[in-house]
Order: structure tokens, then sequence, then C-alpha cells
């Protein structure tokens, strides 16, 4: 009896406001498409329909969608949405500087490189430093003639520039390649490569590479980069936050509507709340503050975390560290040498006791820890560390998230220890698609079946994958690496049957490895990452059907619309 009254008054509370802005009534409703909601309980919907920036409405029959004169309809024409996508592991700033500075990830050879930056020094003013980023020599068809330990000499490039210094970060960041003219700025000598063991500290890898004559080519990796890169003027705060506005833009387009950030520092930090306070953050962003800066990591240890339980405009609450090299530079942490370079382990990029105290002081303070690990040393060390903080404070563990960022080697027997700990893998499946055809030469044949990029056994043991890109070391589309993880072949298609076929994600997993799974990942999976009432109305359209097309279709598919918070964000002409 009492339902049909309150029935009855919700009638007439409807009908006396049907002309004006009634408050039930939907602000949205999106029909006519094909609907994925991640959320396997109804993995399908006809109508969605959205209050504001919540979903009020998941189903088939639009008759029960309160509406007014306001609401608008999209008409999806037969195209897909899906949950909206999350980057779950890039750089903000840097896709930002990749829209601003050379962009070499295109660059098929050492030639093309060199026109790409003398077209830069043409238009340089005399002196100015000329940066880029996304080189990556193992993939360089021809190779170049002159090769040294796996790199190219900075002779021809110091050719074309000879006034002008430069220095180009390689595709993983864990290298750079420097000319002549910077390396003179930087007083980097034949000698310097002998006194930069002293320079480093221990556990701080990096290396300057010399030829058989001692003379420097050029590459330095890991921290050694910082020898020259020192010298170059810092961005300032007006260019900052161009690339921070123009990286935002660039989600949009392709259909990203939330973003983990893999390592910021104090100043980013301050320009990206100046933006969120300007109302200028449409993309839900998702910030580890960066390892590197340990007077940063004590001042948020004391105020604690920082999140916006509603929106999630700007969440605080993940610390990065980085903890070992990349495998193009050989700089990946190996339990045992390298294939391709007799006597080479790779080595540790920080402390590992910097690991442990970081993670027992984020589990006290309420943070989680993104630790990036590439070789199967590296995983094993920083599981082992993270076992210990948990094993320190018991009372704290019951919702840590702690994250291995990459964990793309893994020995057997650590594959089951993510599940039995809680970590996080937070796996960026295209680049599988790029390395796999050349880390077979770092690591054989052997390593490479058993541990290398295997989602499926994984998945098995009942973790999430947080996928993504690590824009810009990959570009930041998230499609080529859906189809990566689907496929598990290069874009180029090949092999036919993808490496390692058995470690495919189906097409179920891959979406939820981009949607909910990275939500989870962050700790918003009651908030985002699936279609379904009371959650933030994000979603992606796409003009093809991701679940059920050919994997080369996936290839072709274009984002058509992103909305977030029900809200059109981007919209394809
Ligand atoms: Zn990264």
């Amino acid at each position: 009896m009492l339902k049909y009254l309150y029935l009855l008054m919700a009638v007439l509370l409807c009908s006396c406001n049907s002309n004006t802005s009634s408050p039930e009534a939907a602000s949205l409703i999106i029909k006519n498409g094909s609907i994925y909601t991640a959320n396997d309980s109804q993995p399908n919907a006809k109508i969605i329909a959205v209050k504001d920036d919540i979903i009020i409405y998941v189903g088939d029959d639009e008759s029960q969608i309160p509406k007014n004169d306001n609401t608008q309809v999209i008409d999806l024409n037969g195209k897909t949405l899906t949950p909206g996508f999350i980057e779950g592991h890039g750089h903000i700033l840097g896709i930002g500087y990749n829209e601003l500075n050379i962009d070499l990830l295109n660059v098929k050879n050492y030639d093309e490189l060199l026109e790409l930056v003398e077209d830069a020094v043409s238009k340089a003013e005399p002196g100015q430093w000329i940066v880029g980023r996304g080189w990556h020599q193992s993939k360089w068809t021809p190779q170049p003639e002159i090769l040294v330990k796996g790199f190219q000499t900075h002779n021809n490039l110091s050719a074309i520039s000879p006034d002008n210094p430069i220095l180009l970060r390689h595709a993983s960041g864990h290298a750079s390649f420097a000319n002549a003219k910077a390396m003179e700025i930087a007083g980097v000598t034949a000698s310097t490569e002998r006194e930069l063991s002293e320079t480093l500290k221990e556990g701080e890898g990096g290396e300057i590479i010399i030829d058989t004559d001692g003379n420097p080519t050029g590459i330095f990796t890991e921290r050694a980069t910082g020898l020259v890169a020192k010298f170059i003027p810092k961005n300032d705060r007006d260019q900052d936050k161009k690339a921070l506005k123009m990286a935002q833009e660039a989600c949009l387009k392709l259909g990203i509507t939330g973003f983990h950030d893999a390592g910021q520092n104090r100043q980013v930090i301050d320009l990206l709340q100046e933006l969120k306070a300007e109302d200028e953050l449409p993309v839900r962003m998702y910030i580890m503050l960066t390892g590197f800066d340990e007077s940063l990591l004590n001042e948020w240890y004391q105020k604690g975390p920082m999140v916006d339980s509603a929106k999630h405009t700007l969440d605080i609450r993940s610390i990065k560290l980085n903890c070992d090299g990349a495998l193009g530079s050989r700089g990946a942490w190996l339990l045992e040498p390298y294939s391709d370079r007799e006597g080479h382990y790779g080595h540790e990029t920080l402390p590992m006791s910097f690991v442990e105290s970081t993670s027992k002081k984020a589990l006290q303070n309420g943070f989680q820890v993104c630790a990036h690990a590439i070789g199967d040393r590296a995983n094993r060390e920083i599981l082992d560390r993270y076992e210990i903080a948990f094993n320190s404070y018991p009372e704290k563990v019951n919702n840590h998230r702690f994250r291995i960022e990459h964990a793309q080697h893994l020995n057997l027997d650590d594959i089951g220890r993510f599940a039995e700990l809680g970590v996080i893998p937070a796996m960026q499946a295209i680049h599988m698609a790029s390395d796999r055809p050349w880390a077979i030469d770092r690591l054989g044949e052997q390593r490479i079946i058993e541990g290398a990029y295997v989602w499926q056994k994984l998945l098995q043991t009942g973790v999430k994958i947080v996928n993504g890109t690590d824009a810009p070391v990959e570009p930041l589309d998230p499609l080529p690496s859906f189809y990566a993880s689907v496929s598990r072949r290069t874009l180029a298609g090949t092999p036919e049957g993808g490496y390692e076929p058995d470690q495919k994600m189906t097409r179920d997993q891959a979406l939820k490895s981009y949607t909910i799974w990275p939500a989870y990942g962050a700790f918003m999976e009651n908030e985002k990452g699936t279609i379904e009432v009371g959650k933030l109305a994000d979603f992606t359209v796409f003009d093809k059907d991701i679940m059920t097309i050919s994997e080369d279709d996936i290839l072709k598919t274009k984002v058509s619309m992103t909305i977030i918070g029900g809200k059109i964000k981007y919209q394809a002409n």
C-alpha cells in the first residue's frame, strides 16, 4: 500500500514539474549501439541514462527512464560504447612535451633521425639546445653501420649540428643520445667514464658507453644521462602548463577518461592543482609521487593521501619507485646474465633498502607503492621487500593495492606471489608488441616462453592486470595496446598466430584491463570502471565493435566520442 502511495506521489511530482526541471529526470540518454558494461552481472545493455555526472539507469527499457524537455539524447547509430578507458601507466608531462619537442617515435633508422634533427637545427637559435625523445635503435632497419654495445655513435649527429647541443632520449627513457657539442658543454671526456663509477652512489646505475679507444660514443644510460641533461635550461612554468593541457587534449581524442601518472614532482603537482582549480583538468588524474624526491615523500607522509572521493579529479595516494632499467638498454635487472652480453645482469637503479623503508612508511601513512620492475631479479627483489613490509604491519595490509609497474619478465617461482601478496601487475601490452621480436635476443628462448608478458598465467592466479601504454615511451593510443593484449602480435601483424598464444587475453579481459582493473589499481572501483547505476558517467565510444571485429580491424578503429561525467568532451567529425 505504502509503495503505491510513493508511486502516486512520484507521478504527481513528475507531472507538475514536467516542463521545468524534474529532479528525477535524466540529463542524458544514450541508445542504439552496442553497449559493453564490463560488469559481469549485466555485461550488455541497450540504453544508459545519466543524471548530471552519475549513471542512473542501465538496461533495455526506455520507458523506465524519467525524462523532461532538457534530457539530451545521444543516438549511437550502431557504434560501440564501453566504460571510459583508463590509461594505467603514463607520463602526462612527457606526452605534452612530445607534442612540443622532436618526436622520434616513428623514425625507422638513423638517417631518418638525422633528417628530423637537421630540420630542427635549421629552425633553432644559435647555441639553443635541441631535445627530442622516442628513438629506439633495436627497431631500426637498416641498423647503423657502426654499433658500440648495440648503440649508434654520435659522429653523424655531431656533423649535422656542430654548434647546437643535442640530447635525444631513448623511447624507454632509460638512455640518451648526445652530440659532441652537448658533451663539450657537460665536460664529458674520455676520462669521465672512469670518474663516473665514483660519482654515482652505490645502487644508482648508469653508464657512459665508450668505444675501443675509450672515447664516449654519445650514449648515456640511466642516471649517466643526468651528466648532460642538467645543462639543459629548465622548462618554465608556462611551458609546463601548456604541455599538461596539450596532453589532456591528446587523452580526450583517444578516448581516455582517466590517467595514472607514473611519477610526478612538486612543480607538476602544483600545476595540476592549479589546473584543477581552474576547471581545466577534464581527464581524471591519479598521480604517483616521484620516489626520487625523499623530502616530497616525507611531506606527503605528514599530510596523508589526497583523495577526491566523489569525482576523483585529482587523487594523490601513491608513490613511484624506479627499481631497474629497461631491456633495450640492457638495464633491466636479471637473475641470470643477458643472452647477448656476457656476464651482464643489468642493475638496480635505487638501493633495495629504500624500497623496503618506503614500503613500510607508505603502509603506515595510507599510501600505495608502485615500483617499476622489468627484469626477473628486480621483480623478485620488489616482491621480497613488499612482503617484508606487509609482515611488519599486518594490521595495515588488507587494502594496500601495492603494484609492480611493467612486471615484464618473471621467474616461474614468482608468478604466483602477486596473487598471494595482493600485488597488482601493471603491464603495458603494447610493450610486448614492440619488444618481443628483439627481447628474445636479450633473454633467450626459455626465459621468454616461461616468463615474459605472461598475462594469462597471472590472470589464472586471480590477479587483475592494469593495462596502459607507458606513453610517451609508446604512443598513447589505447587501441594498439588492446590489440596487442588479444593478439600478442606486433603492429605489423606478426607472427600470424601471436607470440606465446596461450598467454593472450580474451576481449573481455582486455576490456577490463583498460577499465575496471585500472580503476581497482587506483582504489576507484566503486566509482568508476564499469557501467553501473551510481557510478560516474565516463564512456568511450568507438566506430567499430572492438569486442567482436577481427584483430586487424581493431587497429583501424577510431574513437568517435569521449564522455566524462556525463559531458561530451570530444567528438570526432
Ligand atoms: Zn613509465
